[in-house]
């Protein structure tokens, strides 16, 4: 026979798993599914300090298996398997695992973003040794030091300043000569004395001892080649929301989840929270806060 719960979980990082948290304290039947381990992003991360409560920092995976442990305390199930289908319009909601099909009155979408990469050799061993996918998380490492931005839209120039104000000097890699940020932006990095822009360049090889200590830049347009010394670089091109199952629902022109504050997608009973949801800033903290709020959505929803 089916299974059925009062709320399937999609993704097991902070967003999913503070859902779960909040549904099965209120007393709702709650699954998480999640296809790799607890923590999501959290996993891969070694110390955070900007998740309020730990004076010392935690490391991610214990972060990850803390919130787990707090949501399966008040009955919250977890399924390690990867959703491979979803019927969000249908009543119930039908959910594929494997062979399995799952129902669900509500379902809390939260399977996170991954930050696109270089595709530089050794890039994946090179994460926490000096090559970073978020400038508010890691910046401070590099209080007085030399690094390196890649990128040319919002993200990368507002990563820019942010590490302006931290780093000595700041080298903001773009392929191309133009910017796809805000004029404000733009107009603000311009006046920064400490940034330096190097325009149709890209990173050709991440210079290594024990961590990143430089890399070799390509002029796209002469083909010349130049060493700079950094400390760190920070790639700011983007991310790409796991969104790709959910074909029924909104989204916006970089894929991820249309659905507001209140994590209401375009479908009833479907919310989206953490980083797949279209939001402006995507840290743990915003995770988590989504998550809650779905609970309180969703509550209303299963009362009518
Ligand atoms: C290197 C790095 C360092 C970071 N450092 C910090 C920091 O110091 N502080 C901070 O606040 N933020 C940090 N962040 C950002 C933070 O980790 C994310 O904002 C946060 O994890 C988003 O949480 P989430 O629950 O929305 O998604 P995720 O953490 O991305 O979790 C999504 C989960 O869904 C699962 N999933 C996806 N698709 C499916 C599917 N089809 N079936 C089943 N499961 C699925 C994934 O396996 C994953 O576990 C960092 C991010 C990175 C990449």
């Amino acid at each position: 026979m089916e299974k059925r719960y009062q709320m399937v979980i999609i993704g097991g990082g902070p967003a999913g798993y503070t859902a779960a948290l909040y549904g099965a304290r209120a007393g709702l039947s709650v699954l998480v599914i999640e296809k790799m381990g607890p923590g999501g992003q959290m996993a891969n991360t070694g110390v955070i300090e900007n998740y309020p409560g730990f004076e010392e920092g935690i490391d991610g995976f214990s972060l990850g298996m803390k919130m787990q442990q707090g949501a399966e305390r008040f009955g919250a199930q977890t399924l390690y398997s990867e959703v491979s289908m979803v019927k969000l319009a249908a009543n119930p909601k039908q959910i594929t695992v494997g062979a399995e099909c799952i129902l669900a009155d509500t379902v809390v979408i939260a399977t996170g973003a991954t930050p696109r990469t270089l595709g530089l050799t050794d890039e994946e061993k090179l994460i926490g040794k000096g090559l970073h996918y978020c400038a508010h998380c890691d910046g401070r490492f590099y209080k007085g030091k030399r690094v390196i931005v890649v990128g040319g839209g919002n993200s990368a120039l507002t990563d820019a300043l942010y590490l302006s104000q931290l780093a000595h000097e700041v080298h903001l890699v773009h392929r191309r000569d133009t910017f796809r940020a805000e004029k404000i932006y733009q107009d603000a990095v311009k006046a920064a004395k400490n940034v330096v822009f190097h325009p149709y360049t890209e990173i050709k090889e991440l210079i290594t001892e024990e961590k990143i200590c430089g890399a070799v830049l390509k002029n796209n347009k002469t083909e010349e080649e130049g060493t700079l010394h950094v400390d760190g670089v920070f790639v700011s091109i983007g991310r790409k929301p796991a969104a790709e199952l959910f074909s029924e629902l909104e989204k916006d022109e970089n894929g991820y989840l249309v659905a507001g504050e209140d994590t209401k997608t375009s479908l009833d009973g479907v919310y989206a929270v953490g980083d797949v949801r279209q939001k402006p800033f995507r840290q743990i903290v915003t995770a988590v806060s989504d998550g809650a709020v779905a609970v309180h959505e969703a509550q209303k929803f299963l009362a009518r």
